[in-house]
């Protein structure tokens, strides 16, 4: 069932578009079994949940934060992520700059973009995005090389097409702008069923739990 979910997103994907599989809640048996169907990217929401899962199954696979990381988790979530999409203030970049100048090693991040605009939603609001970026450019152990929106929770798919554009729109014109120590390579955006319409409006990387995995128990 995970394997023939996976290797059915991958056929369908485009070249270039990076499936990363959303594993909360998810066991480690049912992470490898995604990831021996071909997923090259595990993606977590909370450290802990994602040390337990990489304690049993190591770097089998890239490892991404794609939830909110608090202040007080990021030495842990610099020792095991290859990533982390949610960066969303200058003061958790700074965090996250400091524990990798210690460890000799450079994040790579995406910026989350609150395309929304929904006052309760982790995310930097697009206007600011600019500031942001030109900020964590001048930190030596982050490298930024995207950004990421989550988007409204809809019924409709077609409900969050205009907040994947605006996105697209602004990861653009970042990358117009052609900073220093700026990448905009990454746009991870699009989930089980707004992941098509995401990839219509330019995402390179979709994050997939329950199209993979089933539909969740809890959450
Ligand atoms: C759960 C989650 C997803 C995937 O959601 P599904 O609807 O299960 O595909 C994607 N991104 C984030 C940040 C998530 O927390």
């Amino acid at each position: 069932m995970i394997e023939e979910n996976v290797k059915r997103i991958l056929a369908e994907l485009p070249p270039g578009v990076i499936l990363v599989a959303a594993a909360k809640t998810r066991t480690p048996d049912e992470i490898r079994r995604a990831v021996g169907a071909g997923v090259p990217v595990i993606g977590e929401n909370y450290v802990q949940e994602a040390e337990a899962a990489f304690s049993v199954l190591g770097r089998i696979a890239q490892w991404h934060l794609i939830g909110h990381l608090q202040k007080n988790k990021v030495k842990r979530a610099v020792a095991l992520f290859d990533m982390i999409e949610t960066v969303d203030s200058l003061e958790l970049g700074a965090r996250i700059d400091r524990e990798c100048t210690k460890l000799g090693r450079v994040m790579p991040v995406l910026v989350e973009i609150n395309s929304g605009r929904e006052p309760q939603k982790a995310g930097v609001l697009p206007e600011d995005a600019e500031d942001l970026v030109r900020g964590l450019a001048e930190l030596e152990h982050i490298k930024v090389q995207g950004l990421m929106t989550m988007g409204p929770r809809t019924g409709d798919p077609e409900e969050a097409r205009p907040y994947f554009q605006e996105t697209k729109r602004l990861f653009d014109e970042l990358a117009a702008r052609g900073l220093d120590n700026v990448e905009m390579r990454y746009l991870s955006m699009g989930m089980s069923n707004t992941y098509k319409i995401a990839i219509e409006e330019g995402a390179n990387m979709v994050r997939i739990g329950s199209a993979i995995f089933g539909e969740r128990k809890e959450g």
